[in-house]
């Protein structure tokens, strides 16, 4: 028997909307106005997206990543000052530190949530610290009351990176309005993703929204006339038509995402005692980007999924210190174990929503036989399977 391969990235994402973005090329295309950047789209994805939130402003531009370095800019972050930022996540969380002039501080992770732990962030806290910027990863927010308290008692900016926490919601506060700005992410992979390259910053703050739309276009209000010194993250027109269009399914697809994951973490819990943990139930703070399990035997994992023909997929393989492109912003003395037990451990199950549920089954055995025919030595205090 021939079994179908599942993909870890499904190359048919937007099948079902291929008619409406096709529509969406032919009338920006053919509009006598020619405008296909920051235009009306750009404006009512905008609106649509801050009063669905109850933002004060949603400030579109050209990636997660820019809308990081955005909101860094518009607080005047810089040279001579520091940002916390976990120590395992996406390049990004650093990059846009650097990006500024300002140096990263990498803190440690929770060992199970896999976000940045909040005592170790405020072990790291300095003189020199200006921001806090605590990032939502794989399926969990971090913990934004403790991150809002700490920001708050040591004066400090809170900037949340909630790129993979779009429809995420904590103790009813949704992902991007705990900081004082978050951020979120278009790209392709991210559960509010699209056939490109486009982010968003949040805020409740009107004023920091203004300064966002002046940096993201030069700098400049006004044509040629330039208040600061801004960069060039502006938003394609199709792609705001096509994100507007899309957005009313997308509740939709978040809650099918919950489900697989709820699935998932039902029939893993017993694997627990056998070195295999499956991330904390519950639907509080839950984003369902990525759903990522740690495993002892992770490599072996992944090649025996792939001879079952399931694709998987490792976030990440190296934590951010131990990076050559960071190592500079790492001090020689220090470690981050939590981060280095996660990128040992963690692989990455497919999750997207039109898995069906005979996939998400089959996908969830799979890693059953998996543990259930590699007894691995016993752990002190727990007996081999
Ligand atoms: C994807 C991601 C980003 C960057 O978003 P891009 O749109 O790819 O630039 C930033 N932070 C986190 C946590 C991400 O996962």
């Amino acid at each position: 028997m021939t079994r179908s391969e599942i993909p870890f990235f499904p190359p048919d994402l937007f099948e079902h909307d291929r008619k409406v973005m096709l529509d969406v090329i032919q009338d920006i295309g053919r509009d006598p106005r020619q405008k296909f950047i920051l235009g009306e789209h750009t404006r009512d994805f905008e609106e649509m997206l801050r009063d669905d939130l109850g933002a004060g402003d949603v400030v579109a531009c050209g990636s997660g990543t820019a809308a990081l370095g955005l909101v860094l800019r518009a607080m005047d972050i810089g040279p001579g000052d520091e940002v916390v930022v976990p120590a395992f996540g996406c390049a990004p969380l650093a990059a846009s530190v650097v990006e500024v002039g300002a140096t990263p501080v990498f803190a440690d992770i929770d060992p199970r949530t896999l976000v940045l732990d909040p005592a170790s962030a405020r072990r790291h806290i300095t003189h020199r610290t200006k921001a806090l910027m605590p990032a939502h990863m794989f399926s969990i927010m971090a913990d934004m009351p403790r991150f809002t308290e700490l920001a708050a008692s040591h004066d400090l900016r809170l900037i949340e990176d909630s790129a993979v926490a779009q429809g995420a919601v904590l103790n009813g506060t949704p992902a991007g309005l705990w900081g004082e700005a978050g951020v979120y992410s278009f790209v392709q992979v991210k559960s509010f993703g699209m056939p490109g390259e486009g982010g968003a910053v949040v805020t409740r703050d009107p004023a920091l929204g203004r300064r966002l739309r002046m940096l993201r276009n030069h700098g400049q209000q006004e044509r040629f006339v330039h208040q600061a010194v801004g960069t060039n993250s502006r938003f394609d027109e199709i792609q705001a038509a096509f994100q507007r269009y899309r957005y009313a399914g997308f509740p939709a697809r978040l809650e099918r995402r919950a489900e697989i994951a709820e699935h998932y973490t039902e029939r893993f819990a017993p694997l627990a005692e056998h070195g295999l943990v499956a991330p904390p139930p519950g639907r509080n703070g839950r984003c369902h980007y990525v759903y990522n399990v740690l495993a002892e035997e992770r490599d072996v994992l992944r090649e025996y999924l792939a001879e079952h023909g399931i694709g998987s997929h490792v976030y990440y393989p190296l934590a951010l210190p131990y990076q050559a492109a960071f190592l500079p912003y790492a001090p020689a003395d220090e470690r981050w174990p939590n981060a280095e037990h996660a990128s040992a451990r963690v692989l990455a199950l497919p999750i997207y929503p039109h898995l069906t549920d005979a996939e998400v089954a089959r996908i969830a055995d799979a890693v059953r036989e998996f543990v259930r025919h590699r007894p691995r030595a016993a752990a002190p205090g727990v007996p081999a399977s």
